[in-house]
């Protein structure tokens, strides 16, 4: 049995964001064309009222929530209260009107920094609030956490097939290479890149290069997410990862090397590492038969093309 058909009318809310773009272009590419979205410039999710108005009005048969406010460490921990206010209301404003217009199938993608920050690694699904959270991004985490929560209550209330999915860290097209905003990954890629048109001979990275961290590239991501949508159907919130992690350290020299950098790598303690570890047990999600594809390498390579392609017209 699957829950998707080919007719199905899917609403992609966050359609122009770095998940929600590679689903909306998986999903074409799979046949799947009735689909609609609207960017944050013509319809603010944040707004209850016109967040169900749009759903009453287009009527979707499935909702892939993909909207939310992310961003890095540094973003993270210098708005808190951004990232917690924001993402609840986002979601709150999309989960309240799918279930006010009985939307069969939703959705909703979440972290894997909803896990406490010494959870043992690889983290397995179960360790879903069992501890406290990594500070730097707990505001965020706790507004994943009532997302999870809120599809679980309405599975439980309402007996509405509503799953959720917690991707690892996400790379790849369309990801914001702004320095103050963006991910370790993208940051890196755009700071060595420069440092190797420059010619400088240092370049330097945050924190100790000690954490780990596992890196999902979005065409995967999106892979899982049609897959979830066609074939799962249970309480927990799923994760989607690769099942392999590497140092900060490690990251940096892949990049230095992806972007043809051979200065100095020098690193700024001052900067907050994070959570030591962050690697996602991905035994549940393989066993429904989806497995990531794309390795780390492979993945670099093309999205430093897509920056190279597309440096002119990202945002600053
Ligand atoms: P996190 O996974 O929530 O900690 O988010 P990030 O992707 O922002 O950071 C991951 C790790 O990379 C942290 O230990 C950061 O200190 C480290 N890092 C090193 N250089 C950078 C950088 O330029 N930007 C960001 N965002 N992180 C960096």
């Amino acid at each position: 049995m699957t829950f998707l058909k080919p007719s199905d009318r899917i609403y992609v809310a966050g359609h122009s964001g770095l998940a929600g773009s590679a689903i909306w272009r998986a999903l074409q590419a799979q046949g799947y064309t009735n689909l609609v979205g609207q960017t944050s410039s013509t319809l603010d999710l944040r707004d209850h009222n016109a967040t169900a108005d749009y759903i009453s009005s287009q009527e979707p048969d499935v909702i892939v929530l993909a909207a939310a406010k992310v961003g890095g460490i540094a973003a993270n921990n210098d708005f808190p209260v951004d990232f917690i206010s924001e993402n609840l209301r986002i979601q709150t404003s999309v989960l309240d009107a799918a279930l006010t217009n009985r939307v069969n199938r939703v959705l909703f993608l979440g972290s894997s920094c909803i896990y406490p920050k010494l959870a043992p690694q690889p983290i397995n699904e179960d360790s879903l609030l069992t501890g406290p959270l990594e500070q730097t991004n707990q505001a965020y985490a706790l507004a994943k956490i009532a997302g999870i929560v809120q599809v679980q209550s309405t599975r439980k209330q309402y007996g509405l097939p509503w799953i959720s999915a917690m991707p690892t860290n996400l790379y790849g097209p369309g990801d914001n290479f702004n320095p103050a905003g963006a991910h370790v990954l993208p940051a890196l890629l755009r700071r060595f890149h420069e440092a190797t048109q420059s010619q400088a001979k240092e370049v330097q990275v945050w924190g100790t290069g000690s954490p780990r961290r596992e890196f999902l590239h979005v065409d995967d991501l999106a892979a899982a997410c049609i897959h979830l949508l066609k074939n799962y159907d249970d309480d927990i919130a799923l994760n989607v990862g690769t099942g392999e992690d590497i140092s900060i350290k490690e990251l940096a020299e892949m990049i230095a090397q992806t972007t043809g950098f051979t200065g100095r790598i020098t690193w700024d303690t001052t900067k907050p590492d994070g959570t030591p570890q962050k690697l996602l047990e991905v035994s549940r999600i393989n066993a429904t038969g989806w497995k990531a594809s794309i390795d780390l390498a492979n993945g670099l390579k093309s999205t430093y093309q897509w920056y190279l392609d597309n440096v002119s017209t990202l945002r600053t």
